[in-house]
C-alpha cells in the first residue's frame, strides 16, 4: 500500500474515533480487499459523510428482525454495483442466516469461496489459525485453506497501517 494521502487519513483518524473496527471495514474496502462492507452500529450524516469523502458509496438498508422490529445497516462499497446486488437482494427484507444468504454475502464481503462453504457445512470448524490472525479477519478460515495466508498478510498490513495513521 502506497503511504495514504492526507484526506484519507483524516477520514480514518474521525471514523476511529467513532469504532476502530469500522475504520478497518472502511480501509480494507478502500483497498479493494472487501468489495463491499456492511456496518450494523447507528451512523449520523457527518459520519456517513467521512465514509463518502473516502471515495465510497454509500447506502442505509432497512432490514426487519424476527420482533418485527426495524434495523438499520450501512453498506458501502468502491463500486456501486455491489450496492446494487446488496440493495436489490435485502432492502426491506427480514434478515436471515440461510445458506444462501450466507454464500450471497460472502461473496459480497470478499470471503474465499472454500471458506464460506465450510462455514455453510459446519460453522466454527477448527482451524490452525492463531486467535490473533483470526481476529483479524470477518470470514472463518476453512481447515488449511489456501487462500486465506495470502489474504491474512494483505489484512495485516492494513490494520498495521490503520495503527499508524
Ligand atoms: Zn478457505
Amino acid at each position: 500500500m502506497d503511504a495514504l494521502p492526507d484526506e484519507l487519513k483524516y477520514s480514518l483518524n474521525k471514523l476511529k474515533e467513532i469504532d476502530f473496527e469500522l475504520a478497518y471495514l472502511a480501509l480494507l474496502t478502500c483497498e479493494g480487499l472487501k468489495p463491499l462492507s456492511r456496518w450494523e452500529k447507528p451512523l449520523d450524516e457527518e459520519q456517513v459523510s467521512l465514509l463518502k469523502q473516502m471515495g465510497l458509496n454509500v447506502k442505509r438498508i432497512t432490514r426487519t428482525v424476527k420482533t418485527g422490529r426495524q434495523v438499520f445497516e450501512t453498506i458501502f462499497s468502491k463500486l456501486p454495483v455491489y450496492i446494487c446486488l446488496y440493495e436489490d437482494r435485502f432492502q426491506n427484507t427480514a434478515v436471515d442466516k440461510s445458506a444462501a444468504t450466507v454464500r450471497f454475502e460472502g461473496f459480497l464481503f470478499g470471503y474465499p469461496p472454500c471458506c464460506i462453504e465450510n462455514y455453510v457445512q459446519h460453522p466454527y470448524a477448527p482451524n490452525e489459525l492463531s486467535a490473533d490472525s483470526q481476529k483479524i479477519l470477518f470470514h472463518w478460515a476453512c481447515k488449511d485453506c489456501e487462500m486465506t495466508p495470502g489474504l491474512l498478510e494483505q489484512y495485516r498490513h492494513v490494520h498495521q497501517t490503520l495503527f499508524a495513521v
